[in-house]
């Protein structure tokens, strides 16, 4: 946490310069044409920010079409937000950023996700490739058990994920840990010409026949490194980071939700080489192009 007084976290013209040079770095974007061709628009009507395209003459300003759009929220909380956020291994709790930025415990929340959305790959291509090693493996994150005053119970929650050694990791929430739901994964996101590397469950026996090689570890007795990289203890970090932070910031993941959760911890392992400040520019570069999936697929309170 090394910058958290810099002016853009503390200023909504330095967050909003911040922003403008990382999403127009050739200058303002009409985000109806997408030409850059616009002018400030000065003087005491207008807020400060705001542009005219010179081509459509639509007015817009830099969170037009993004993640932070229509919000009432200062730039700069969101900027700390995201700050705060990306670099926070276990995650940050609604709470702890509704306390921090002095905002109610709703708005939080709400801007965690949509922060989570930023931090989705806007393309995501598949992972691995000729030469690369993937590792495929599931782990059971987020429910709990009977609550005394409700009687509420949760399961946990599936998960499988993908790690490429050395690069990135997506991970996905499946109704059944099986060859039907692994193999969708996989086949969607793996290069088929990667190594692929998993415990010795049946159903990845056919699936591995679909790669490069296959490679397997008997998960059951935590015989790891049976010589030459047969072991998957790259997606046994990411999941003991991932379990970490269900247990000591998130406590629970809503099935509506957890695909964004997922995002968040995809993105910080994928982004682990960075400093706190790229990690941040990252996801801020992120919020375009994402309002419209959000929308069609979600109830959030504003
Ligand atoms: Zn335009």
């Amino acid at each position: 946490m090394d910058d958290i007084l810099a002016p853009r976290f503390i200023d909504p013209v330095a967050a909003r310069k911040h922003l403008e040079a990382l999403r127009w770095p050739n200058g303002a974007e009409c985000p109806h044409c997408n030409l850059i061709d616009a002018t400030p628009l000065k003087g005491k009507a207008h807020r400060e920010g705001v542009y005219q395209c010179n081509k459509c003459r639509e007015q817009f300003t830099v969170t037009v079409g993004t993640v932070f759009e229509k919000s009432k929220i200062p730039l700069n909380k969101w900027l700390l937000a995201n700050h705060l956020l990306c670099a926070s291994k276990k995650g940050m709790s609604a709470a702890q950023i509704q306390r921090m930025l002095g905002v109610t415990y709703k708005t939080a929340w709400f801007m965690m996700h949509r922060i989570r959305e930023a931090m989705k790959p806007t393309d995501p291509a598949p992972l691995g490739g000729p030469g690369k090693v993937i590792e495929s493996d599931e782990a059971f994150v987020g429910g709990f058990k009977k609550k005394r005053l409700s009687g509420k119970v949760a399961p946990k929650k599936k998960i499988v994920t993908l790690v490429e050694r050395g690069g990135a990791a997506r991970s996905f929430h499946i109704t059944h840990v099986d060859h039907t739901n692994i193999r969708a994964v996989l086949v969607t996101s793996a290069h088929r010409s990667s190594v692929l590397m998993t415990d010795d469950a049946r159903f990845y026996n056919s699936i591995g026949r679909e790669f490069a090689a296959h490679g397997t570890t008997i998960h059951s007795n935590r015989e790891f490194s049976r010589g030459n990289g047969h072991h998957s203890n790259t997606a046994e970090n990411f999941f003991s980071i991932l379990k970490r932070g269900v247990v000591g910031t998130y406590h629970h993941w809503s099935e509506t939700h957890i695909h964004r959760y997922l995002a968040e911890f995809d993105f910080r392992y994928s982004t682990k080489d960075m400093s706190d400040r790229e990690r941040a520019d990252i996801s801020l570069k992120g919020i375009g192009g994402k309002r419209l999936t959000y929308r069609r697929t979600d109830k959030l309170a504003a």
